[in-house]
């Protein structure tokens, strides 16, 4: 397809999306909203810890590393594969709407007036919050610490937010002055060449540390 035809369609996209969906839609509530509820459930997490011992302190990378599992295994297979039962809040939201949205050939989030779809509706994030966090929490109690529980819960709530920044800052302009940091001009083109829709559903699923593209080899780079 050429890149006109392309941005031309994904400008109609945006455009008959935002007429049918989103006319309310304004960014600010979006960012506080999804930022007070990770933030706020992290530090709620964090300040139950009680006599920490340094070795505990282990639970953070290792949460980190599994989390990065977890984003790579959820963005490659259900936000990317049909899988009946929740298709329409996965698979619909990212690869029907999201990469609809951005695509290598018109990338870039646009100011407040049109919809930020590059964070998780305030919905999916409150249901995090309430339902997954608590399970973790529990499940985890069976057979870890209380503190290395209260970490790993509270650094999942953070990989979230991580999550949440990195992809918004990958989806911002090359020009914005992040990009002057080596790791987010890095991790955007590593994000930008999974915008393209021949490559998004077998190349760079991982946001935050491309750790897992490296070991399950779906690393790819095209952009310059
Ligand atoms: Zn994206
Ligand atoms: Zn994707």
């Amino acid at each position: 397809m050429s890149t006109t035809t392309q941005k031309e369609k994904t400008r109609r996209f945006r455009k008959k999306f935002m007429a049918e969906n989103h006319l309310w839609y304004s960014g600010w509530p979006h960012y506080l909203i999804n930022g007070t509820l990770l933030f706020g459930s992290c530090v709620f997490l964090f300040i139950q810890i009680e006599e920490l011992r340094l070795i505990e302190l282990l639970a953070i990378p290792v949460t980190l590393v599994l989390g990065s599992l977890f984003v790579y295994l959820v963005h490659r297979y259900p936000l990317h594969q049909k899988y009946k039962p929740v298709r329409k809040q996965t698979y619909d939201q990212h690869t029907l709407i999201h990469h609809r949205f951005y695509t290598n050939e018109l990338y870039q989030v646009e100011p407040d007036e049109e919809y930020n779809s590059t964070l998780f509706p305030p919905a999916v994030v409150l249901g995090f919050c309430i339902v997954f966090l608590p399970g973790l929490y529990f499940l985890t109690r069976l057979f870890l610490p209380l503190n290395v529980v209260y970490l790993f819960v509270g650094t999942s709530s953070f990989y979230f937010i991580l999550y949440e920044v990195v992809h918004y800052i990958s989806h911002l302009s090359i020009n914005h002055w992040l990009m002057r940091i080596g790791y987010f001009r890095r991790m955007r083109k590593h994000h930008l060449d999974h915008h393209d829709p021949r490559l998004m559903e077998k190349y760079n699923f991982n946001i935050v540390i491309p750790l897992f593209d490296f070991v399950f080899g779906t690393k790819k780079v095209v952009s310059e």
